[in-house]
């Protein structure tokens, strides 16, 4: 299976004549807008037979309402579910009657020609990028929200959590003009531990606590409101998970900023986990608070196999462990697939007679692939040359199988894990 991040798109281009006796008119340029368009981008020209130069202005309307209006200050817009262009609503793309409005402000005596180019942008199931663990002026980090969102989207980073210490005022006060997708968090930072609530604005009324049975009820109340929850660096020297680690969370991060031993304690444990037959999600996060050598936004990068570009999809696709942590955004790419089924996916006994493929993209001779089953490390292949390979296993009773990629790093003379993926399953029992 192929890394897919790119989404199908469709366009279409109108030109209108506008003579002299419109100016000053509202005109429309009607267009049809199709089912499953998750992104709209309206670009025009206006080619002027002669002086004065013509001033056309632009706009759009959906079925319902005036959506969005710039005047002649763009030469075009985006309208997407979660963000717009400054002037224009985003939110959902309802298919039917829409059209590019203009207003024929000035035209010349031989009128003038306006091309409008309509983009259509389609909700793709596809890998999207970002990092689910970082910090802001909110709290004890130094980026303004402005900031986060400007390094993720040169990263090419499509989602980012701002997880500011016991706070939500970040989540009330997010940048609009980005193409960075803002999903709600907190982080429950307590003087025993630290957990990140995603997905929802305002998760708690208090994050005090004073034991065991106050951290529940934080975390109960937490899942009440939509809460997803991931247990942050459980095995971290200075502030571990020390309240219990059997119930109550979502999601485990095993990789919180650079690789570390804290990070591999984190990975060993997860395993032990898996091995013991738990299924549990891995996530991973920078937990940048400021620009630093080593802890920078995206790294680690956490991947995500989602329906469209939303925080309802993104959350789902991680809760159905459609999960590949990289090192960096342009770390190597791996995913397992056995039949139809796929990571995150409990494959029935009856099917499971296929064989599990592991499918490796963006490597470097000399990574190291591992391939990793309760039973431990099955199949270690060192790569022999840039670019993608697969490797190939049966299933056989194994509980489950998932990926690593390790790659030596000149920077800090070390072998790193450079790539991890969450298991696909078997049901053993029939
Ligand atoms: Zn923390
Ligand atoms: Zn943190």
């Amino acid at each position: 299976m192929a890394k897919i991040t790119e989404r199908k798109q469709s366009s279409a281009i109108y030109t209108r004549k506008i003579e002299k006796r419109e100016q000053s008119a509202y005109i429309e340029i009607p267009f049809e807008m199709p089912e499953g368009v998750e992104e709209l981008r309206v670009a025009y020209e206006v080619e002027s037979h002669g002086e004065p130069k013509a001033v056309i202005d632009l706009g759009v309307r959906d079925a319902a309402r005036v959506r969005g209006w710039s005047g002649g200050a763009r030469t075009g817009f985006r309208i997407a579910q979660a963000e717009a262009t400054p002037g224009y609503l985003p939110g959902a793309l309802a298919p039917g009657d829409w059209a590019v409005l203009h207003n024929a402000y000035k035209v010349p005596e031989e009128g003038c020609t306006v091309t409008v180019t309509v983009e259509f942008v389609y909700q793709t199931p596809r890998w999207l990028k970002g990092d689910l663990h970082t910090h802001s002026v909110h709290s004890d980090g130094t980026f303004t929200l402005e900031e986060n969102a400007a390094i993720m989207e040169r990263l090419g980073c499509d989602f980012i959590a701002m997880t500011d210490h016991n706070t939500i005022s970040q989540n009330l006060a997010y940048p609009r003009n980005t193409k960075v997708l803002m999903i709600p968090g907190t982080e429950f930072t307590t003087n025993f531990g630290h957990s990140n609530f995603l997905g929802v604005t305002d998760p708690m009324d208090d994050f005090r606590v004073a034991g065991q049975e106050d951290v529940n009820e934080k975390l109960r109340i937490a899942r009440e409101r939509g809460a997803k929850i991931v247990l942050n660096h459980p095995h971290c020297e200075w502030c571990p998970w020390e309240w219990d680690m059997t119930t109550g969370y979502d999601w485990v991060e095993i990789w919180n900023g650079p690789w570390s031993e804290r990070n591999a304690r984190a990975l060993a444990w997860w395993q032990e986990q898996l091995a013991s037959g738990r299924r549990l999600v891995a996530v991973g996060g920078s937990d940048v608070h400021r620009p630093d050598r080593f802890v920078k936004h995206a790294m680690p990068c956490t991947w995500v196999w989602a329906e469209e570009k939303t925080v309802e999809a993104i959350l789902a696709g991680i809760e159905q462990g459609r999960v590949l942590i990289t090192y960096a955004p342009d770390g190597p790419f791996a995913e397992l697939s056995c039949g139809r089924y796929r990571m995150g996916d409990i494959v029935p006994a009856g099917e499971a007679s296929q064989e599990v493929v592991v499918h490796a993209e963006d490597l470097l001779a000399g990574d190291r692939i591992k391939l990793i089953s309760d039973r431990g490390v099955e199949q270690e292949l060192v790569v022999a040359e840039n670019g993608s390979l697969q490797l190939k296993a049966a299933p056989d009773g194994r509980l489950f199988y998932r990926a690593e990629v390790w790659r030596h790093f000149d920077v800090v003379e070390e072998t790193l894990l450079a790539a991890v993926t969450n298991p696909i399953y078997f049901n053993l029992s029939q």
